[in-house]
């Protein structure tokens, strides 16, 4: 006893093959353009804010130059360096090249060098030849400065007055951040 499959049952079975193979026939030849129909409007990179820019962070003092000492004990120079190391990770984190004047507890004065005063002289001078032998967008220096007056808080900023940008973006950070 043979099976007979009914002639209109066929020809529905015959269109619906050829519909699967054409199917896969377009899948197959849209392959290459995959990516331009299908993610045409995803970005593929996120760009990352600072790409291109030099930023150079400078940990205020170091070595012999303890800087400011808290009345806890705190030294100023261990804490610049812990908040330039984490804003180095996030400026990185944003794309920007970012360039330490020290990573570690130094100074950049030659080791020859045993009065403090000269020392301190060679050192910043080394700094700010760093900044003009890079070239870089940004120099920040990172310091914490001690107050006698207990009345006195809060931060401090020093910029360069002809870049009226600075400024502005100065005070928007500070109340974005400290809400002051
Ligand atoms: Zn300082």
């Amino acid at each position: 006893m043979s099976l007979e499959i009914p002639k209109n049952l066929k020809l529905r079975l015959k269109k619906f093959l050829f519909f699967v193979v054409f199917f896969l026939v377009a899948l197959f030849l849209a392959i290459p353009f995959y990516d331009d129909i299908f993610l045409a409007n995803i970005p593929r990179f996120f760009p990352a804010p600072l790409a291109g820019k030099c930023i150079i962070i400078d940990p205020g003092h170091g070595g012999p130059d303890g800087g400011a000492k808290g009345i806890y004990g705190a030294v100023e120079k261990d804490i610049t360096l812990k908040i330039s190391l984490l804003l180095r990770d996030f400026l990185q984190e944003a794309g920007a090249y970012v360039v330490m004047t020290r990573e570690v507890d130094k100074d950049l004065a030659d080791k020859g060098i045993l009065s403090f005063n000269r020392r301190k002289t060679q050192d910043l001078m080394r700094r700010v030849s760093l900044v003009h032998k890079k070239r870089a967008d940004i120099f920040v220096s990172i310091h914490l400065n001690f107050f006698r007056d207990k009345n006195l808080r809060g931060s401090q900023a020093f910029y360069n007055p002809v870049l009226k940008k600075i400024k502005s973006l100065l005070f928007v950070s500070k109340k974005n951040l400290l809400g002051i």
